[in-house]
């Protein structure tokens, strides 16, 4: 297969088509590998997939985007920014000390790991202070020449611009960036002259930081990087990558002295092509065009790919055009083959990796002139689409008119928070500095062990229902014992807090094998919204009913909220993201409903993921927030006035926000701060929050059992910034991953901490 117009790829899924990638990591670090056996696994897993982008016919095929853990430790570690705390002594980082980076060790806790931009990726954040930065390998040309000695291939290697790399990295003022930069540039180069002195011919920068937005001086520092480059490796060609957004300012970023930039048409709301029909393209400037979607798992419609195509080449010319995945299909799933549990005509409609790539091999064929070559599969992919795009369930009329109906529902509870607060604390007579926790349990073994045997068909319905009874009588008892103050009912019944939802609401579908690297080994399996999503019937009240049944103390009713359940699946995308919001809200509405009913007053609608989903320009958060908090307004405020409505949150960057979440007008709000507590308050002191509120007190994530006094503390400083009348008492989230002897632990001194701190407050008010 030859194609006349270039077609690439950025980055291919590590993991594997059966998650070979992470059971090598498991093995090895569980040492039922040796070192010797681990590097051949890997090195066996990265040719297969070398061979199967040479066999989809792409031209210009990735190197070193290949990894043992992630990309930016990667990067630290080829230049030696290896905090203090390891005790490193310079030269090649070997692997124990590169996964103490990544998941710490005896002696050193791991770096700090946080989201790659708005994906549900995650990186390891490089710590440079004062460290001095030098080439201790060159992981790039190591790559190149694997892919060129065992397949043959002529490798573009893959590495991040210095700029996202520092933007991205911790441990000095941002203000400071250009020195810093200035240090590293060097041994950035030298790293590139050693590609170029080997034959290197085109070189893949990624520099997605750009997307975020540039100031003058970030543009000056572009300039200052790429003209360093260019002055230092003239014989190498370099692609500038962006992604996920719009590039912005276009006319900036043409002139930096690169031979190429890559733009992402799909994911940057029409921008790119709107600016380059505004000012054009310089001769001789390769255009990286994405056009196939490398963030969502659907079939491209190649008549609008075409279509695409031949307006970029009005500007740019086939002879500049290189034709690429929007951004590395890390993001994606490997391949749709043996997803033979789903019906055809949705499987014909599913693209992962391998499938994209050979979209993008077709329509660069098709470009070429070839188009008798690509009639049959052409004509084929339309037909998928057209079936599955006439699917019944895609277009009810139903669904439709409830979302065109949210306009007459009331669009807040009838009574504003400060007069409700007031008809709740006489229905709930809670004491001061309620507890409470998040909503889950320890999910042991034996829970486990328990639902597997229920999917496969070992237990019946019955028997499987009487075991998660009697895990939520448990833990009734349990939280009775402590002396807790608001109970939940455990979710054993749960896996995961959206393929709960997913599974018993229509519109989802379930892959066998979509997993994708969420961070590390750890990979994650989103559900997939196809449909229109709608309520079938109750999904939580047996379970929240029962083990209201058994306590006269109040038990919260728990559901994930809207955006929570958009932003954790791959959603549909003929439809936006509001859209789909609002359907799930109006789902959840209805289940908000038959819990109230069933006498479940308090809910508590968990939204984690309200913050994943802003956009990367601060200039469409606005926007954004809007629909966000309009949806779970729309799950909620339908209930009684004495109903008290909770929710919780999973993250402490929440300074930017609280104007949004306090819109969303919940009752109470639990947030995860036990890691950031100071700074947190320090934000509820500058601004006003008139609602409940329970910043965790304990740190769910170690099993340490904090000390009373530790909590009381804690306690004591949330209280200079908040009421006490409005400050809930709570761990800092869900204690699923938590075993019940410590669970226990922690929460015996958390009661105990909130008595001490209560008597404190009362006798201050005597
Ligand atoms: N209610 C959920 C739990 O306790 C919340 C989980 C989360 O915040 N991610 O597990
Ligand atoms: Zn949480």
């Amino acid at each position: 297969m030859k194609h006349k117009v270039t077609v690439s790829n950025l980055g291919y899924p590590r993991i594997g088509k059966n998650r070979e990638w992470k059971k090598t990591l498991e093995a090895f670090w569980s040492g039922r590998l040796n070192e010797e056996s681990f590097r051949a696994e890997m090195a066996s897993i990265q040719l297969a997939h070398l061979h199967t982008q040479q066999e989809a016919g792409i031209d210009l095929i990735p190197v070193n985007d290949f990894t043992f853990y992630d990309h930016m430790l990667d990067m630290a570690v080829m230049f030696g920014i290896v905090p203090e705390r390891y005790e490193y002594n310079g030269g090649e980082v070997d692997l124990d000390l590169y996964f103490a980076m990544a998941r710490g060790n005896a002696k050193a806790t791991a770096c700090e790991m946080t989201k790659w931009f708005n994906t549900n990726y995650h990186y390891i954040v490089p710590e440079i202070g004062e460290l001095q930065p030098n080439l201790t390998v060159n992981k790039l040309l190591a790559a190149y020449r694997f892919a060129k000695s065992e397949a043959g291939i002529d490798g573009k290697p893959v590495i991040i611009g210095l700029y996202t790399f520092l933007k991205l990295s911790k441990g000095f003022p941002s203000s400071d960036i250009a020195t810093i930069a200035e240090r590293f540039l060097p041994v950035y180069v030298q790293l590139l002259r050693e590609l170029e002195e080997e034959g290197v011919s085109w070189v893949q920068i990624d520099e997605p930081a750009i997307v975020t937005g540039l100031d003058v001086e970030d543009l000056s520092l572009l300039e200052v990087i790429y003209k360093t480059i260019a002055d230092s490796v003239p014989g190498l060609k370099i692609m500038l990558q962006t992604y996920f957004e719009a590039a912005e300012p276009l006319e900036s970023l043409l002139r930096l002295p690169v031979h190429g930039l890559g733009l992402d048409f799909v994911h940057d709301g029409g921008a790119n092509l709107e600016s380059i029909a505004r000012i054009g393209w310089p001769e001789n400037k390769w255009l990286g065009a994405g056009i196939v979607d490398g963030r969502n798992i659907w079939r491209s419609d190649l008549d609008a790919k075409l279509k695409l195509v031949e307006r970029l080449n009005v500007h740019v010319g086939l002879d500049c055009l290189i034709l690429q995945p929007s951004c590395s299909l890390l993001h994606v799933p490997v391949t749709v083959q043996g997803e033979d549990k789903l019906k055809a005509v949705v499987k014909n409609a599913l693209a992962f990796a391998e499938e994209k790539l050979a979209e993008l091999s077709l329509i660069g064929l098709a470009i070429g002139g070839d188009r008798a070559a690509i009639e049959s599969p052409l004509q084929d992919s339309r037909e998928a689409l057209s079936v599955f795009r006439s699917l019944p369930e895609r277009g009810r009329q139903d669904v439709a008119e409830q979302v065109r109906s949210l306009a007459d529902l009331p669009d807040r509870r009838s009574l504003p928070f400060a007069e409700r607060v007031k008809v709740q604390q006489q229905k709930w007579q809670l004491p001061l500095l309620p507890t409470t926790t998040i909503g889950s349990f320890p999910q042991t073994p034996e829970v486990r062990q328990a639902r597997l045997k229920w999917r496969k068909g070992v237990w019946n319905q019955e028997r499987y229902d009487g075991f998660i009874r009697q895990q939520i009588a448990d833990a009734i008892t349990f939280q009775e014992n402590l002396g807790l103050d608001v109970l939940v009912h455990g979710e054993f019944e749960r896996t995961d807090m959206v393929e709960f939802f997913g599974e018993k609401l229509d519109g989802y579908l379930f892959t066998r094998n979509g997993w994708v690297q969420s961070y590390g080994s750890r990979c994650v399996k989103p559900p997939v919204i196809y449909a229109d999503v709608a309520f079938i019937e109750p999904m939580t009240v047996k379970e929240s009913v029962y083990a209201q049944s058994l306590t006269k103390l109040p038990v919260k009713g728990m559901l994930t909220g809207p955006v929570t359940i958009l932003n954790w699946s791959f959603v549909r995308d003929d439809l936006s993201r509001e859209e789909v919001a609002n359907q799930i809200a109006l789902a959840l509405r209805h289940e908000v409903q038959a819990l109230e009913s069933a006498g479940i007053e308090m809910i508590q609608v968990d939204e984690p993921a309200i913050r994943e989903g802003l956009p990367l320009k601060a200039g469409d958060h606005e926007h954004y927030l809007n629909w966000a908090v309009k949806s779970f307004r729309i799950a909620t405020n339908l209930v009684k006035d004495t109903t008290q409505v909770h929710t919780h949150m999973c993250y402490s960057e929440f300074n930017d926000m609280i104007a949004s979440i306090s819109a969303m007008d919940a009752d109470v709000i639990s947030i995860e701060t036990s890691r950031s507590h100071g700074e947190l308050i320090v934000s509820f002191e500058e601004r006003e929050y008139d609602k409940g509120i329970g910043l965790g007190v304990y740190d769910i994530h170690s099993p340490r059992i904090p000390a009373v006094e530790e909590m009381s503390a804690s306690i004591d400083r949330a209280l200079r910034a908040l009421k006490p009348e409005q400050f809930w008492i709570n761990p800092d989230c869900g204690l699923k991953t938590r075993g019940w002897e410590e669970t226990e632990g922690a929460l015996r001194n958390m009661v105990e901490a909130a008595s001490i701190v209560r008597e404190k407050t009362r006798a201050v008010k005597i």
